[in-house]
Protein backbone atom coordinates (compact mmCIF):
# COMPACT_ATOMS: atom_id res chain seq x y z
CA UNK A 1 0.00 0.00 0.00
CA UNK A 2 1.38 3.29 -0.71
CA UNK A 3 2.28 5.68 2.12
CA UNK A 4 -0.10 8.78 0.05
CA UNK A 5 -2.87 6.47 0.45
CA UNK A 6 -2.97 6.87 4.57
CA UNK A 7 -1.63 9.99 4.05
CA UNK A 8 -4.79 10.95 2.05
CA UNK A 9 -6.56 9.31 5.12
CA UNK A 10 -4.74 11.35 7.56
CA UNK A 11 -6.01 14.08 5.56
CA UNK A 12 -9.70 13.54 5.55
CA UNK A 13 -9.94 12.83 9.24
CA UNK A 14 -8.16 16.28 9.82
CA UNK A 15 -10.78 18.36 8.23
CA UNK A 16 -13.68 17.25 9.62
CA UNK A 17 -13.97 17.42 13.77
CA UNK A 18 -17.37 15.19 13.19
CA UNK A 19 -17.00 11.73 15.15
CA UNK A 20 -19.39 9.88 12.89
CA UNK A 21 -17.55 11.03 9.44
CA UNK A 22 -14.20 9.96 11.11
CA UNK A 23 -15.83 6.43 11.53
CA UNK A 24 -16.85 6.26 7.87
CA UNK A 25 -13.54 7.65 6.55
CA UNK A 26 -12.02 4.97 8.86
CA UNK A 27 -13.61 2.26 8.55
CA UNK A 28 -13.78 2.41 4.69
CA UNK A 29 -9.67 2.55 5.08
CA UNK A 30 -10.01 -0.36 7.12
CA UNK A 31 -11.66 -2.81 4.62
CA UNK A 32 -8.89 -1.69 2.36
CA UNK A 33 -6.18 -2.61 5.12
CA UNK A 34 -7.85 -5.77 5.56
CA UNK A 35 -7.75 -6.75 1.42
CA UNK A 36 -4.65 -5.27 0.93
CA UNK A 37 -2.21 -8.28 2.48
CA UNK A 38 -0.01 -5.70 4.24
CA UNK A 39 0.37 -6.31 7.81
CA UNK A 40 -2.55 -6.20 10.82
CA UNK A 41 0.21 -4.05 12.85
CA UNK A 42 0.03 -1.29 10.18
CA UNK A 43 -3.15 -0.27 11.79
CA UNK A 44 -0.96 1.43 14.47
CA UNK A 45 -0.09 4.06 12.05
CA UNK A 46 -3.47 5.07 12.71
CA UNK A 47 -2.67 6.41 15.86
CA UNK A 48 0.51 7.66 14.64
CA UNK A 49 2.39 4.15 16.31
CA UNK A 50 4.23 1.53 15.06
CA UNK A 51 3.78 -0.32 18.19
CA UNK A 52 0.72 -1.98 20.52
CA UNK A 53 -0.49 0.36 23.41
CA UNK A 54 0.63 -2.43 25.71
CA UNK A 55 4.01 -0.80 25.01
CA UNK A 56 4.25 2.50 25.65
CA UNK A 57 7.32 3.24 24.58
CA UNK A 58 8.26 6.65 22.22
CA UNK A 59 9.82 7.58 19.56
CA UNK A 60 12.08 9.66 21.81
CA UNK A 61 13.44 11.71 18.82
CA UNK A 62 13.26 15.71 19.84
CA UNK A 63 12.35 18.59 18.06
CA UNK A 64 16.00 19.95 17.57
CA UNK A 65 16.95 16.77 15.80
CA UNK A 66 13.69 16.34 13.69
CA UNK A 67 14.90 20.29 12.77
CA UNK A 68 17.97 18.79 11.63
CA UNK A 69 16.38 16.11 9.40
CA UNK A 70 14.04 18.23 7.72
CA UNK A 71 16.99 20.89 6.80
CA UNK A 72 19.02 17.95 4.93
CA UNK A 73 16.56 16.41 3.42
CA UNK A 74 14.88 20.07 1.75
CA UNK A 75 18.61 21.73 1.85
CA UNK A 76 16.98 24.55 3.88
CA UNK A 77 18.69 25.72 6.84
CA UNK A 78 18.04 25.14 10.18
CA UNK A 79 17.83 28.40 11.45
CA UNK A 80 15.14 29.14 8.87
CA UNK A 81 12.68 26.15 9.84
CA UNK A 82 13.02 27.17 13.20
CA UNK A 83 11.77 30.82 12.17
CA UNK A 84 8.97 28.97 10.18
CA UNK A 85 7.90 26.87 13.10
CA UNK A 86 7.82 29.50 15.65
CA UNK A 87 5.67 31.20 12.80
CA UNK A 88 3.02 28.28 12.12
CA UNK A 89 3.96 25.88 15.21
CA UNK A 90 3.84 22.57 13.68
CA UNK A 91 6.98 20.93 12.05
CA UNK A 92 4.77 18.59 10.23
CA UNK A 93 3.32 21.94 8.25
CA UNK A 94 6.99 23.30 7.97
CA UNK A 95 8.16 20.23 6.63
CA UNK A 96 5.29 20.22 3.65
CA UNK A 97 5.43 23.43 2.45
CA UNK A 98 9.50 22.65 2.17
CA UNK A 99 9.11 19.12 0.71
CA UNK A 100 6.15 20.39 -1.57
CA UNK A 101 8.49 23.20 -3.11
CA UNK A 102 11.50 20.99 -3.87
CA UNK A 103 9.79 18.12 -5.62
CA UNK A 104 7.91 20.66 -7.55
CA UNK A 105 11.01 21.11 -9.16
CA UNK A 106 11.89 17.87 -10.23
CA UNK A 107 8.04 16.67 -10.67
CA UNK A 108 8.34 13.95 -8.22
CA UNK A 109 6.41 11.16 -7.41
CA UNK A 110 6.55 9.53 -4.25
CA UNK A 111 7.44 5.70 -4.39
CA UNK A 112 7.28 5.67 -0.10
CA UNK A 113 4.89 2.52 0.81
CA UNK A 114 3.15 1.73 4.50
CA UNK A 115 5.71 -1.12 4.75
CA UNK A 116 9.11 0.86 4.06
CA UNK A 117 7.63 3.61 6.67
CA UNK A 118 6.45 1.44 9.25
CA UNK A 119 9.46 -0.88 8.95
CA UNK A 120 11.48 2.00 9.50
CA UNK A 121 9.68 3.65 12.28
CA UNK A 122 10.07 0.19 14.27
CA UNK A 123 13.90 0.26 13.78
CA UNK A 124 13.97 3.48 15.85
CA UNK A 125 13.04 0.90 18.50
CA UNK A 126 16.00 -0.91 18.32
CA UNK A 127 18.39 1.58 18.04
CA UNK A 128 20.70 1.76 21.77
CA UNK A 129 23.47 3.08 22.84
CA UNK A 130 26.34 4.82 20.95
CA UNK A 131 25.50 6.00 18.01
CA UNK A 132 21.91 5.45 18.17
CA UNK A 133 21.25 9.37 17.88
CA UNK A 134 22.84 9.13 14.37
CA UNK A 135 20.85 6.18 13.18
CA UNK A 136 18.02 7.35 14.18
CA UNK A 137 18.54 10.54 12.27
CA UNK A 138 18.99 9.02 9.00
CA UNK A 139 15.93 5.81 9.38
CA UNK A 140 13.86 9.33 9.35
CA UNK A 141 15.79 11.34 6.88
CA UNK A 142 15.60 8.25 4.06
CA UNK A 143 11.67 8.51 4.38
CA UNK A 144 11.55 12.09 4.24
CA UNK A 145 13.99 12.44 1.24
CA UNK A 146 11.54 10.43 -0.72
CA UNK A 147 8.62 12.07 0.32
CA UNK A 148 5.80 14.55 -1.15
CA UNK A 149 4.51 17.49 0.94
CA UNK A 150 1.96 15.72 2.12
CA UNK A 151 3.67 12.92 3.26
CA UNK A 152 6.47 15.01 5.21
CA UNK A 153 3.88 16.28 6.81
CA UNK A 154 2.27 12.71 8.68
CA UNK A 155 6.08 11.81 8.49
CA UNK A 156 7.11 14.22 10.61
CA UNK A 157 4.26 14.66 13.02
CA UNK A 158 4.34 10.54 13.67
CA UNK A 159 7.85 11.42 14.63
CA UNK A 160 6.85 14.05 17.09
CA UNK A 161 3.79 12.00 18.32
CA UNK A 162 1.53 14.55 17.50
CA UNK A 163 -0.99 13.54 14.52
CA UNK A 164 -3.41 15.99 14.94
CA UNK A 165 -5.97 13.85 13.32
CA UNK A 166 -8.43 13.73 16.15
CA UNK A 167 -8.87 10.01 16.22
CA UNK A 168 -9.03 8.65 19.59
CA UNK A 169 -8.55 5.03 20.46
CA UNK A 170 -12.81 4.77 21.02
CA UNK A 171 -13.22 6.07 17.53
CA UNK A 172 -10.62 3.64 16.22
CA UNK A 173 -12.59 0.55 17.94
CA UNK A 174 -15.85 2.08 16.66
CA UNK A 175 -14.50 2.36 13.35
CA UNK A 176 -13.55 -1.75 13.35
CA UNK A 177 -16.87 -2.50 14.28
CA UNK A 178 -18.47 -0.47 11.31
CA UNK A 179 -16.19 -1.92 9.09
CA UNK A 180 -16.77 -5.79 10.08
CA UNK A 181 -20.18 -5.81 11.33
CA UNK A 182 -22.23 -3.04 10.12
CA UNK A 183 -25.21 -4.90 11.14
CA UNK A 184 -24.59 -5.45 14.70
CA UNK A 185 -22.05 -2.55 15.29
CA UNK A 186 -23.15 -1.84 18.51
CA UNK A 187 -23.43 -5.67 20.67
CA UNK A 188 -19.82 -5.43 18.78
CA UNK A 189 -18.34 -2.44 20.19
CA UNK A 190 -19.52 -4.01 23.15
CA UNK A 191 -17.48 -6.95 23.05
CA UNK A 192 -14.40 -5.16 21.10
CA UNK A 193 -14.20 -2.75 24.15
CA UNK A 194 -14.08 -5.58 26.47
CA UNK A 195 -11.71 -7.75 24.55
CA UNK A 196 -9.76 -4.45 23.82
CA UNK A 197 -8.81 -3.45 28.01
CA UNK A 198 -7.48 -7.53 27.75
CA UNK A 199 -5.11 -7.11 24.98
CA UNK A 200 -4.95 -3.47 24.37
CA UNK A 201 -3.57 -4.29 20.90
CA UNK A 202 -5.17 -2.90 17.46
CA UNK A 203 -3.85 -5.48 15.53
CA UNK A 204 -4.75 -8.37 17.82
CA UNK A 205 -8.55 -6.71 17.49
CA UNK A 206 -8.13 -5.97 13.78
CA UNK A 207 -6.74 -9.27 13.43
CA UNK A 208 -9.72 -10.96 15.03
CA UNK A 209 -12.14 -8.54 13.59
CA UNK A 210 -11.23 -9.93 9.72
CA UNK A 211 -11.71 -13.31 10.79
CA UNK A 212 -14.97 -13.07 12.73
CA UNK A 213 -16.52 -12.50 15.60
CA UNK A 214 -15.89 -15.74 17.59
CA UNK A 215 -12.41 -15.12 17.05
CA UNK A 216 -12.73 -12.04 19.99
CA UNK A 217 -13.43 -14.54 22.55
CA UNK A 218 -9.69 -16.14 21.72
CA UNK A 219 -8.63 -13.15 23.09
CA UNK A 220 -7.55 -13.50 26.82
CA UNK A 221 -5.19 -11.61 28.87
CA UNK A 222 -0.89 -13.18 29.03
CA UNK A 223 1.61 -12.42 31.28
CA UNK A 224 4.82 -9.84 29.83
CA UNK A 225 2.64 -7.47 28.58
CA UNK A 226 1.49 -4.11 30.13
CA UNK A 227 -2.12 -4.19 30.82
CA UNK A 228 -4.75 -1.42 32.36
CA UNK A 229 -5.59 -1.96 35.31
CA UNK A 230 -8.76 -1.70 37.17
CA UNK A 231 -9.59 1.49 38.93
CA UNK A 232 -12.25 2.75 41.87
CA UNK A 233 -14.44 5.46 41.90
CA UNK A 234 -14.43 7.56 44.96
CA UNK A 235 -16.30 7.77 47.73
CA UNK A 236 -17.01 10.27 50.73
CA UNK A 237 -19.08 7.72 53.23
CA UNK A 238 -19.10 4.28 54.04
CA UNK A 239 -22.53 4.17 53.72
CA UNK A 240 -21.91 4.79 49.89
CA UNK A 241 -19.32 2.41 49.72
CA UNK A 242 -21.95 -0.62 50.78
CA UNK A 243 -24.17 1.19 48.65
CA UNK A 244 -22.19 0.69 45.37
CA UNK A 245 -20.35 -2.64 46.34
CA UNK A 246 -22.96 -4.37 48.62
CA UNK A 247 -23.07 -6.06 51.64
CA UNK A 248 -20.91 -7.89 52.57
CA UNK A 249 -18.03 -5.91 51.07
CA UNK A 250 -14.13 -6.37 51.73
CA UNK A 251 -12.70 -3.36 52.95
CA UNK A 252 -8.46 -3.03 52.42
CA UNK A 253 -5.72 -0.60 53.52
CA UNK A 254 -5.15 2.15 50.89
CA UNK A 255 -1.92 2.26 50.60
CA UNK A 256 0.26 4.98 49.82
CA UNK A 257 2.55 3.91 47.27
CA UNK A 258 2.63 3.19 43.19
CA UNK A 259 0.45 0.77 41.12
CA UNK A 260 2.58 -1.99 39.74
CA UNK A 261 1.23 -5.42 38.24
CA UNK A 262 3.99 -8.26 38.43
CA UNK A 263 3.72 -10.76 35.88
CA UNK A 264 5.68 -13.67 35.25
CA UNK A 265 5.34 -16.22 32.21
CA UNK A 266 5.99 -19.52 31.77
CA UNK A 267 9.51 -19.44 31.64
CA UNK A 268 9.76 -17.51 34.81
CA UNK A 269 10.17 -14.21 33.70
CA UNK A 270 9.26 -11.44 35.48
CA UNK A 271 8.03 -8.04 34.29
CA UNK A 272 6.72 -4.77 36.17
CA UNK A 273 4.33 -2.44 34.56
CA UNK A 274 3.06 0.63 35.73
CA UNK A 275 -0.79 1.98 35.17
CA UNK A 276 0.63 3.94 32.67
CA UNK A 277 1.68 0.94 30.84
CA UNK A 278 5.69 1.60 31.43
CA UNK A 279 7.93 -0.99 31.66
CA UNK A 280 9.67 -0.50 35.32
CA UNK A 281 11.10 -3.85 35.43
CA UNK A 282 14.60 -2.54 35.11
CA UNK A 283 13.95 -0.06 38.02
CA UNK A 284 13.00 -2.88 40.49
CA UNK A 285 15.39 -5.72 40.42
CA UNK A 286 14.21 -5.81 43.91
CA UNK A 287 10.80 -5.99 43.44
CA UNK A 288 11.62 -8.69 40.52
CA UNK A 289 13.42 -11.03 42.92
CA UNK A 290 10.97 -10.95 45.65
CA UNK A 291 8.61 -11.68 43.27
CA UNK A 292 9.82 -14.70 41.63
CA UNK A 293 10.87 -16.14 45.20
CA UNK A 294 7.59 -15.46 46.73
CA UNK A 295 4.97 -15.68 44.70
CA UNK A 296 4.47 -18.95 44.45
CA UNK A 297 3.18 -20.07 41.11
CA UNK A 298 4.91 -21.32 37.44
CA UNK A 299 2.72 -18.38 35.64
CA UNK A 300 0.71 -15.14 37.18
CA UNK A 301 -0.19 -11.66 36.83
CA UNK A 302 -0.43 -9.76 40.20
CA UNK A 303 -1.80 -6.90 40.95
CA UNK A 304 -0.20 -4.76 43.68
CA UNK A 305 1.08 -1.16 45.36
CA UNK A 306 4.66 -1.27 45.63
CA UNK A 307 5.23 0.75 49.17
CA UNK A 308 8.71 2.20 50.07
CA UNK A 309 10.02 2.68 53.91
CA UNK A 310 12.86 3.64 55.91
CA UNK A 311 15.65 1.42 56.04
CA UNK A 312 16.10 2.51 59.37
CA UNK A 313 13.43 2.91 61.22
CA UNK A 314 11.29 1.00 58.79
CA UNK A 315 8.49 3.10 58.91
CA UNK A 316 6.55 3.36 55.59
CA UNK A 317 6.78 6.26 53.60
CA UNK A 318 4.88 8.48 51.05
CA UNK A 319 5.28 8.18 47.11
CA UNK A 320 6.37 11.13 47.25
CA UNK A 321 9.64 9.44 48.66
CA UNK A 322 10.29 6.65 46.30
CA UNK A 323 9.31 8.18 42.99
CA UNK A 324 12.76 8.53 42.28
CA UNK A 325 13.29 4.45 42.01
CA UNK A 326 10.68 4.77 38.95
CA UNK A 327 12.23 7.66 37.25
CA UNK A 328 15.63 6.44 38.17
CA UNK A 329 17.67 4.42 35.17
CA UNK A 330 20.97 4.02 36.10
CA UNK A 331 23.18 3.22 39.33
CA UNK A 332 20.00 1.55 40.56
CA UNK A 333 21.82 -0.51 43.25
CA UNK A 334 22.50 2.61 45.96
CA UNK A 335 19.15 3.43 45.78
CA UNK A 336 17.87 -0.02 46.36
CA UNK A 337 19.45 0.31 49.86
CA UNK A 338 18.41 3.99 50.16
CA UNK A 339 14.72 3.68 49.46
CA UNK A 340 13.17 -0.28 49.75
CA UNK A 341 9.92 -1.33 48.76
CA UNK A 342 7.74 -3.86 49.95
CA UNK A 343 4.87 -5.30 47.68
CA UNK A 344 1.42 -4.92 48.79
CA UNK A 345 -0.26 -7.32 46.64
CA UNK A 346 -4.08 -7.18 46.42
CA UNK A 347 -5.50 -8.98 43.41
CA UNK A 348 -4.05 -11.97 41.33
CA UNK A 349 -5.69 -12.15 37.56
CA UNK A 350 -3.81 -14.70 35.73
CA UNK A 351 -2.61 -17.75 37.38
CA UNK A 352 -0.92 -21.08 36.39
CA UNK A 353 -1.72 -20.17 32.36
CA UNK A 354 -5.61 -19.48 33.12
CA UNK A 355 -6.84 -16.13 33.25
CA UNK A 356 -8.86 -15.15 36.32
CA UNK A 357 -10.60 -11.80 35.20
CA UNK A 358 -14.15 -13.65 35.01
CA UNK A 359 -14.06 -15.26 38.92
CA UNK A 360 -15.31 -13.32 41.55
CA UNK A 361 -13.26 -11.37 43.43
CA UNK A 362 -13.41 -13.60 46.84
CA UNK A 363 -12.26 -16.53 44.93
CA UNK A 364 -9.26 -14.22 43.52
CA UNK A 365 -8.16 -13.10 47.05
CA UNK A 366 -7.90 -16.99 47.86
CA UNK A 367 -5.59 -17.77 45.07
CA UNK A 368 -3.74 -14.99 45.89
CA UNK A 369 -3.30 -15.94 49.78
CA UNK A 370 -2.68 -19.02 48.47
CA UNK A 371 0.46 -17.40 46.46
CA UNK A 372 1.64 -15.53 48.47
CA UNK A 373 4.50 -16.30 50.73
CA UNK A 374 4.70 -13.54 53.08
CA UNK A 375 7.38 -11.95 54.66
CA UNK A 376 7.99 -8.70 56.80
CA UNK A 377 8.96 -5.79 54.68
CA UNK A 378 9.30 -7.66 51.09
CA UNK A 379 6.18 -8.99 50.46
CA UNK A 380 2.15 -9.06 52.01
CA UNK A 381 -1.30 -9.20 50.99
CA UNK A 382 -3.27 -5.98 51.51
CA UNK A 383 -4.74 -6.19 54.92
CA UNK A 384 -8.68 -7.20 54.41
CA UNK A 385 -12.04 -7.58 56.37
CA UNK A 386 -15.06 -8.53 55.08
CA UNK A 387 -17.83 -7.17 57.24
CA UNK A 388 -21.19 -5.71 56.40
CA UNK A 389 -21.10 -3.27 59.52
CA UNK A 390 -21.04 0.14 59.00
CA UNK A 391 -19.15 0.22 62.29
CA UNK A 392 -16.77 -1.80 61.87
CA UNK A 393 -16.00 -0.53 58.69
CA UNK A 394 -15.44 2.83 60.11
CA UNK A 395 -13.19 1.79 62.78
CA UNK A 396 -11.13 -0.28 60.37
CA UNK A 397 -10.69 2.94 58.10
CA UNK A 398 -10.14 4.95 61.21
CA UNK A 399 -7.47 2.63 62.19
CA UNK A 400 -5.79 2.70 58.42
CA UNK A 401 -5.62 6.52 59.13
CA UNK A 402 -4.45 5.89 62.22
CA UNK A 403 -1.11 3.84 61.56
CA UNK A 404 -0.77 6.64 58.17
CA UNK A 405 -2.26 4.57 55.07
CA UNK A 406 -4.22 7.01 52.92
CA UNK A 407 -7.76 5.65 53.95
CA UNK A 408 -9.33 1.71 52.64
CA UNK A 409 -10.62 0.56 49.50
CA UNK A 410 -14.14 -1.07 49.30
CA UNK A 411 -14.84 -4.05 47.06
CA UNK A 412 -17.59 -6.06 45.36
CA UNK A 413 -16.86 -9.46 46.67
CA UNK A 414 -18.91 -11.16 43.36
CA UNK A 415 -17.05 -8.21 40.89
CA UNK A 416 -15.01 -9.79 38.39
CA UNK A 417 -11.57 -7.62 37.49
CA UNK A 418 -12.72 -5.34 34.57
CA UNK A 419 -9.37 -3.83 33.39
CA UNK A 420 -9.48 -0.10 32.47
CA UNK A 421 -12.37 0.71 33.92
CA UNK A 422 -14.09 2.68 36.88
CA UNK A 423 -17.11 0.46 37.33
CA UNK A 424 -17.47 0.80 40.97
CA UNK A 425 -16.63 -2.63 41.66
CA UNK A 426 -14.51 -1.27 44.04
CA UNK A 427 -14.38 2.21 45.60
CA UNK A 428 -11.61 4.37 47.62
CA UNK A 429 -12.65 6.13 50.90
CA UNK A 430 -9.75 8.32 52.28
CA UNK A 431 -10.56 12.08 53.79
CA UNK A 432 -10.33 15.12 51.37
CA UNK A 433 -7.41 16.99 50.86
CA UNK A 434 -6.65 20.00 49.40
CA UNK A 435 -4.66 18.78 46.76
CA UNK A 436 -5.34 17.17 42.82
CA UNK A 437 -3.44 15.29 40.43
CA UNK A 438 -3.75 17.35 37.33
CA UNK A 439 -1.78 17.59 33.68
CA UNK A 440 0.25 20.29 32.80
CA UNK A 441 -0.47 21.78 29.64
CA UNK A 442 1.86 25.03 29.08
CA UNK A 443 4.80 26.76 31.06
CA UNK A 444 6.37 29.49 30.96
CA UNK A 445 10.28 30.26 30.64
CA UNK A 446 12.15 31.53 33.81
CA UNK A 447 14.03 34.51 33.97
CA UNK A 448 17.31 35.71 36.58
CA UNK A 449 18.43 32.92 38.56
CA UNK A 450 16.03 30.38 36.74
CA UNK A 451 16.39 31.38 33.09
CA UNK A 452 16.80 28.58 30.88
CA UNK A 453 14.48 26.44 32.65
CA UNK A 454 10.65 26.17 32.21
CA UNK A 455 9.40 26.88 36.02
CA UNK A 456 5.89 27.78 35.97
CA UNK A 457 3.45 25.44 35.23
CA UNK A 458 -0.18 25.93 33.48
CA UNK A 459 -2.15 22.94 34.78
CA UNK A 460 -5.37 21.81 34.00
CA UNK A 461 -8.28 19.20 34.94
CA UNK A 462 -10.83 17.10 33.21
CA UNK A 463 -13.43 18.45 30.96
CA UNK A 464 -15.91 15.50 31.88
CA UNK A 465 -15.77 11.98 32.81
CA UNK A 466 -16.54 10.60 28.70
CA UNK A 467 -14.21 13.02 27.48
CA UNK A 468 -9.97 11.90 27.44
CA UNK A 469 -9.15 14.52 25.51
CA UNK A 470 -10.45 17.52 26.66
CA UNK A 471 -8.90 20.24 29.45
CA UNK A 472 -9.55 22.79 31.22
CA UNK A 473 -6.87 24.84 32.80
CA UNK A 474 -6.95 25.86 36.59
CA UNK A 475 -4.41 28.18 37.30
CA UNK A 476 -0.55 28.47 36.87
CA UNK A 477 2.02 27.08 39.60
CA UNK A 478 5.60 28.05 40.15
CA UNK A 479 6.33 26.31 43.69
CA UNK A 480 7.02 22.91 44.99
CA UNK A 481 9.86 21.57 42.76
CA UNK A 482 13.32 21.89 43.88
CA UNK A 483 16.72 23.48 42.86
CA UNK A 484 18.97 20.66 44.08
CA UNK A 485 18.06 17.19 42.62
CA UNK A 486 18.83 15.22 46.12
CA UNK A 487 15.24 17.16 47.15
CA UNK A 488 12.55 16.25 44.34
CA UNK A 489 12.05 16.94 41.08
CA UNK A 490 13.80 20.04 39.86
CA UNK A 491 13.22 22.67 38.03
CA UNK A 492 15.78 21.23 35.28
CA UNK A 493 14.37 17.92 35.64
CA UNK A 494 10.57 18.63 34.80
CA UNK A 495 11.77 21.31 31.29
CA UNK A 496 13.91 18.17 30.53
CA UNK A 497 10.88 15.78 30.25
CA UNK A 498 8.68 18.95 29.11
CA UNK A 499 10.86 20.49 26.02
CA UNK A 500 10.14 17.28 23.49
CA UNK A 501 6.25 18.15 24.35
CA UNK A 502 6.36 21.59 23.76
CA UNK A 503 3.61 22.00 20.48
CA UNK A 504 3.91 25.79 20.30
CA UNK A 505 5.94 28.38 21.76
CA UNK A 506 4.61 32.67 22.28
CA UNK A 507 6.87 35.17 23.71
CA UNK A 508 7.80 33.48 27.10
CA UNK A 509 4.65 31.09 27.36
CA UNK A 510 4.82 27.44 25.82
CA UNK A 511 1.96 24.95 25.08
CA UNK A 512 2.54 21.44 25.76
CA UNK A 513 1.07 17.94 24.84
CA UNK A 514 -0.96 16.87 28.20
CA UNK A 515 1.07 14.33 29.23
CA UNK A 516 2.56 15.12 32.61
CA UNK A 517 0.37 15.10 36.10
CA UNK A 518 1.32 16.75 39.01
CA UNK A 519 -0.39 16.54 42.24
CA UNK A 520 -0.81 20.59 43.43
CA UNK A 521 -2.04 21.63 46.88
CA UNK A 522 -3.82 24.91 47.46
CA UNK A 523 -5.07 27.11 49.58
CA UNK A 524 -8.58 27.52 47.97
CA UNK A 525 -10.49 27.89 44.61
CA UNK A 526 -11.77 30.64 43.16
CA UNK A 527 -13.89 31.59 40.53
CA UNK A 528 -11.73 33.64 37.65
CA UNK A 529 -12.23 34.56 33.86
CA UNK A 530 -7.97 33.79 33.16
CA UNK A 531 -8.48 29.81 33.22
CA UNK A 532 -10.63 28.13 30.55
CA UNK A 533 -12.29 26.20 33.75
CA UNK A 534 -13.34 29.36 34.83
CA UNK A 535 -11.96 28.67 38.08
CA UNK A 536 -8.35 29.51 39.20
CA UNK A 537 -6.81 27.79 42.29
CA UNK A 538 -5.21 29.99 44.97
CA UNK A 539 -1.59 29.88 45.91
CA UNK A 540 -0.67 26.82 44.35
CA UNK A 541 2.29 24.54 44.85
CA UNK A 542 3.03 21.29 43.14
CA UNK A 543 3.78 18.51 45.93
CA UNK A 544 4.94 15.61 44.49
CA UNK A 545 5.81 14.76 40.18
CA UNK A 546 3.42 11.51 39.23
CA UNK A 547 5.46 9.61 36.81
CA UNK A 548 3.07 6.75 37.44
CA UNK A 549 -0.40 8.26 36.49
CA UNK A 550 -1.71 9.59 33.53
CA UNK A 551 -4.12 12.22 31.91
CA UNK A 552 -6.98 9.43 32.85
CA UNK A 553 -6.08 9.63 36.25
CA UNK A 554 -6.38 13.56 37.20
CA UNK A 555 -8.99 15.80 38.98
CA UNK A 556 -11.99 16.41 36.92
CA UNK A 557 -13.96 19.72 36.37
CA UNK A 558 -16.69 18.32 38.43
CA UNK A 559 -13.94 17.70 41.12
CA UNK A 560 -12.68 21.39 41.18
CA UNK A 561 -15.95 22.70 41.23
CA UNK A 562 -17.16 20.84 44.33
CA UNK A 563 -14.21 22.80 46.30
CA UNK A 564 -14.47 26.30 44.64
CA UNK A 565 -15.71 29.11 47.43
P1 LIG B 1 -6.35 6.84 43.48
O1 LIG B 1 -4.97 6.82 42.91
O2 LIG B 1 -6.51 7.81 44.61
O3 LIG B 1 -7.42 6.90 42.44
O4 LIG B 1 -6.53 5.41 44.18
C1 LIG B 1 -6.41 4.24 43.48
C2 LIG B 1 -5.05 3.62 43.70
O5 LIG B 1 -4.89 3.18 45.03
C3 LIG B 1 -4.85 2.34 42.92
O6 LIG B 1 -4.52 2.61 41.57
C4 LIG B 1 -3.69 1.70 43.65
O7 LIG B 1 -2.48 2.20 43.13
C5 LIG B 1 -3.83 2.23 45.07
N1 LIG B 1 -4.13 1.21 46.11
C6 LIG B 1 -3.59 1.23 47.33
N2 LIG B 1 -4.03 0.21 48.07
C7 LIG B 1 -4.89 -0.51 47.30
C8 LIG B 1 -5.69 -1.67 47.50
N3 LIG B 1 -5.70 -2.31 48.67
N4 LIG B 1 -6.46 -2.10 46.46
C9 LIG B 1 -6.48 -1.44 45.28
N5 LIG B 1 -5.74 -0.33 45.04
C10 LIG B 1 -4.95 0.15 46.03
Amino acid sequence: MKYSELCNVYEALSKTSKRLEKVDILSDFLKKLAKSKGDNKWIYLIRGRVLPDYDAREFGISRQLIIKIISKASGVSSDQITKDFNKIGDLGQVAENLMAKKKQHTLYHSSLNVEKVFTNLKKIFEMEGKGSVDKKVSLVAELLVNANGLEAKYLIRTVLNDLRIGVADSTLRESIAEAFFPDERKEVLNKIEEVYDLANDFAQIFEAAIKGKKAFDEIEIIPGKAMNVMLPVKVTEISEAFRMCGKPAAIEHKYDGFRVVISKNKNGNVKLFTRRLEDVTNQFPDVVSVAGKNIKAESFIVDSEVVGYDPKTKKYKPFESISQRIKRKYHIEKLIDELPVEINAFDVIYLNGKSLVNLPFIERRKHLEKIIKVEKLKVRTAEQIITDDEKKALEFYKNALKIGEEGIMVKNLDSIYKPGRRVGHMVKMKPSSRDFDLVIVGAMHGTGKRAGWLTSYIVACRNNKDSKDKFLEVGMVSSGLKEKESEGTTYKEMTKMLKPLITSEKGRIVRVKPKLVVSVTYQNIQKSPTYSSGYAMRFPRITVYRPDRNTSDIANISDIKKEAN
